[in-house]
């Protein structure tokens, strides 16, 4: 049955491994991030067989589908509104708003739990975390009045939607508030978090500054690629997760619409460069499902276009030779995986 993907389980958990040696060697401890894939219970299975540190989601709807012996740690900033799930499913949350956090330390008083959190510090890239450094002294200290909630840890998140790489310097700054906060209060943070898979490359070159113990990581495991350059991983595979779908027209056809162009099916006015009569193929996925921009052909032909459950092909420059009925197979980015696992429409297979 098409459209499916093919999971790998064992070249995900070769990545997983490598990427556990390589932070394990440098004091790190992983959170293995499983939201690309919402959850999959076979590839959350294999991070519990590797025995990871902590698994990570950003959904608590994710984190509601397993049991596991690590900790579950919540990376979204939760909802106060969701506070009960949250101390329900999750052992440690990222925050960086008091007044949730006193929600997780009402809740957790109710259903007779402690629940962990990590401070998250905007260092500059202007996603979540606390950016006024006199606000991180003050949160902290009313965060250890809260008596049924442990404070874990601090944290920061780079690259994410500033596109800030991490250098030693940036994470510097995350060490110095780790120091003065344990000297202001008498306390040992456990945790001190650096980042996620744009962090990768400064680890292999062994600039990750001394200190940063513990490190999120999604992309690098799942896709083999780091996330500050985008440069693949040494040893690791790019193809954990394959594409698979089927072609249901294969026709010669020409490269420009006929007639009057107006508006397409999103309301836009699409524009063609004339390239003579092509063979075009549709394959039976869609826009609903993800878009034809992040799939890589392992042939050498090209997506050019979609629609809510068509996407077309031009096969002209293609190695193999095409009928209907015939599979078409695609390598991944982020943003497709992210998609396909998402869309009911896609079965899954595993080898
Ligand atoms: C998604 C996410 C990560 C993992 O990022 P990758 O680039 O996939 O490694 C880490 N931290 C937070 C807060 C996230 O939301």
């Amino acid at each position: 049955m098409y459209p499916r993907v093919l999971i790998d389980k064992e070249k995900y958990r070769h990545n997983l491994k490598e990427m556990l040696k390589l932070n394990h060697d440098n004091n790190l401890t992983v959170m293995a991030v499983t939201k690309v894939f919402c959850a999959d219970i076979e590839l959350v299975n294999i991070c519990i067989e590797e025995n990871v540190d902590y698994i990570a989601d950003s959904r608590i709807e994710n984190l509601m589908t397993f049991t596991c012996p690590m900790p579950k740690v919540l990376l979204r900033l939760p909802m106060i509104s969701d506070a009960e799930r949250v101390v329900r499913h999750s052992d440690i949350s990222l925050n960086s708003e008091l007044e949730t956090i006193k929600a997780l330390d009402k809740e957790s008083e109710k259903q007779g739990k402690k629940h962990g959190i990590i401070l998250m510090i905007d260092l500059g890239d202007l996603r979540e975390g606390i950016f006024i450094e006199e606000d991180v002294y003050s949160t902290v200290e009313k965060i250890l009045k809260l008596e049924h909630i442990t404070l874990k840890g601090i944290g920061v998140n780079l690259t994410c939607y500033g596109g800030v790489i991490p250098t030693p310097e940036t994470l510097e700054k995350l060490l110095e508030y780790k120091n003065k906060l344990e000297e202001q209060h008498n306390i040992t943070l456990e945790i001190i978090s650096g980042g996620n898979s744009s962090n990768i490359e400064l680890l292999e070159q062994g600039n990750m500054p001394k200190g940063i113990n513990n490190i999120r990581l999604g992309e690098s495991i799942i896709l083999g690629r780091e996330t500050a350059y985008g440069n693949e991983i040494e040893n690791l595979y790019n193809d954990v997760v394959t594409l698979e779908t089927e072609l249901i027209e294969v026709k010669e056809k020409p490269s420009v619409p006929i007639g009057e162009i107006g508006m397409n099916a999103f309301g836009k006015v699409p524009i063609f460069k004339d390239k003579g009569n092509m063979l075009r193929g549709i394959i039976a996925i869609g826009k609903q499902d993800v878009e034809y921009t992040e799939l890589i052909p392992y042939d050498t032909i090209e997506a050019i276009g979609s629609s809510s459950d068509h996407i077309i092909l031009d096969l002209s420059g293609g190695y193999n030779i095409y009928n209907v009925g015939d599979e078409i197979l695609f390598k991944l980015t982020y943003a497709s995986v992210l998609s396909l696992f998402t869309s009911k429409y896609i079965k899954r297979v595993y080898k």
